[in-house]
């Protein structure tokens, strides 16, 4: 079978790329999803407390603005619905095939050849459009098999384990753990969390969204937009102490304010200070982490895991806290996605062979030896500081200008030039190396190679004027 465009993955990327295809008149286009519904991180993701970091009128399309949001921090069922909502809506939903997994694709003769797992498809564009934070990681810890309650991610939350009254134990404290935490200390008999490396937590302010705001935001658009182009500024300006890393030190005096106004224990306060420079790795917000953290049921344990026991997480120092339940929330592969290995070019390598641990794209979205291959929140277009689906319709913007730009001039394929794409990186790193990023924090943010290859180094607004153009002259046409 043969569609003119196959697009992996039904998540925010892959939707935004089919609604936007079919508005600008490309109906020809497949989106594989190997999941049985819609929604990518904010389907899987289902763990108590779920919801979004980046304020809610930022986090959706600026086409389908939505007025019913219920908080201005939208929780997971609200996102998910409203993807659900939107592939409805904007009707592509009965372009998506559910359940069925790209295995491979690989450039063979001047089209892309997939090999899925209903059948081989061809087409003549790949859009890839998997997401970054798809592959839980579990800690390969001494003696979990042994374990004898139950163990899952935070990304495979287990609905059918109970916590009531349960001795649960959290392992990490990222941005999942710290909404896990609040969220099931008020069930849970006794909660162990297992702290690596503190995080900095600023408060977030919180508010549910009054009815009176959703009925002017579902009559008026026009003030909704306004709220989100005010609120889109705001949270854009914060880049700047991202950038000068000096100025993240008015942003710590607010998050340490905000944990000494939680917790009056100094000696439980000293284990959560963190002792790097904020910002290098996320940021994390909450209004009830800190509070939960300081309840009777509670303990933070700093001593690095040793081992798992069949009733017990064992410390270095020999404790054995005993468990029913374990939680990871200990993250995701990140910079070397097995969509990386499964994706290769015209010389029959996968892009995790060309990439060698560090991925590289030209402008985030397009690599040498992929022709008309586009990565959605492909390598650096991560944020630490704003809203990625910002990022996300920048890329589709650029997807759109490429394709009219090889249906008016005619032209099979392009990639980018090896020397475009090259000097797009090391640009990049240039940039990098002057941000809080670089402060010398261990973070996910990080490939093997120590590299950032994961985030954007500047604003947002920079980028979608970047992206607004499709640079032919950074391009060069590809026959077979
Ligand atoms: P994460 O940020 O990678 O955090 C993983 C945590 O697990 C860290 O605290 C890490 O400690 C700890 N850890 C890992 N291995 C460990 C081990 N062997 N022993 C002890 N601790 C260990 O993962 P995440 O919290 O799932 O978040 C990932 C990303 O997803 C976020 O940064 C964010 O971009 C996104 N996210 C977004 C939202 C949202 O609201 N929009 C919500 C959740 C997640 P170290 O710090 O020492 O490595």
């Amino acid at each position: 079978m043969h569609t003119r465009i196959a697009i992996i993955g039904a998540g925010f990327g892959g939707l935004g790329a089919a609604i936007r295809l079919k508005q600008r008149g490309w109906t020809d286009f497949v989106v594989f999803e190997r999941a049985d519904d819609l929604g990518g991180t904010w389907r899987e993701n289902s763990y108590p407390g779920c919801a979004c970091d980046v304020p809610s009128q930022v986090y959706s399309f600026s086409f389908a603005l939505n007025p019913r949001w219920t908080s201005t921090y939208s929780p997971q069922d609200e996102i998910w619905s409203y993807l659900r909502a939107c592939a409805d809506r904007f009707g592509v939903r009965p372009a998506i095939r559910f359940g069925t997994e790209v295995r491979a694709a690989a450039w063979d003769h001047g089209r892309w050849r997939l090999e899925t797992s209903a059948g081989t498809w061809t087409a003549d564009v790949l859009i890839a459009a998997g997401g970054p934070l798809n592959e839980p990681v579990i800690p390969k810890l001494p003696g979990l098999e042994t374990f004898r309650g139950e163990a899952f991610h935070s990304a495979r939350w287990n609905h059918g384990a109970e916590l009531a009254g349960r001795r649960v134990a959290v392992i990490g404290t990222g941005a999942s753990a710290i909404q896990i935490v609040p969220a099931i200390q008020p069930v849970a008999g006794t909660l162990t969390l297992f702290q690596r490396t503190p995080a900095w937590v600023m408060p977030r302010g919180e508010r549910p969204l009054r009815p009176w705001e959703q009925r002017m935001y579902g009559r008026i658009p026009g003030a909704q937009r306004l709220v989100r182009t005010l609120a889109y500024w705001q949270i854009e300006a914060t880049v700047l102490a991202f950038l000068r890393p000096a100025l993240m030190r008015l942003a710590e005096r607010a998050a340490l304010a905000n944990l000494r106004k939680a917790v009056r224990d100094p000696g439980l306060r000293a284990r959560l200070t963190p002792d790097y420079r904020m910002g290098c790795k996320r940021v994390l917000k909450s209004d009830d982490y800190y509070p939960a953290l300081v309840r009777d049921n509670v303990e933070v344990v700093t001593d690095a895991i040793a081992e798992v026991r069949p009733h017990a997480v064992v410390t270095r120092d020999g404790t054995e806290h005993p468990a029913d339940v374990i939680v990871f929330g200990t993250g995701f592969r990140v910079s070397d996605l097995p969509i990386a290995e499964r994706i290769r070019g015209r010389d029959g390598r996968s892009l995790a062979e060309h990439w060698q641990g560090s991925p590289q794209a030209f402008r985030g979205t397009t690599v040498a030896g992929f022709p008309n291959l586009f990565l959605l929140l492909g390598p650096n277009t991560g944020l630490g500081h704003n809203s990625v689906v910002l990022m996300i319709e920048a890329q589709i913007a650029y997807v759109l200008a490429a394709l009219k730009t090889l249906d008016r001039k005619g032209i099979r394929a392009l990639e980018p030039r090896p020397e475009a794409q090259a000097r797009f990186v090391a640009r990049v790193d240039r940039r990098m190396a002057g941000t809080v990023w670089a402060t010398g924090c261990h973070s996910w943010y990080l490939d093997s190679t120590g590299r950032n290859s994961t985030l954007w180094p500047g604003s947002t607004w920079g980028y979608r004027l970047k992206m607004r153009r499709f640079d032919r002259s950074a391009y060069r046409e590809v026959t077979a």
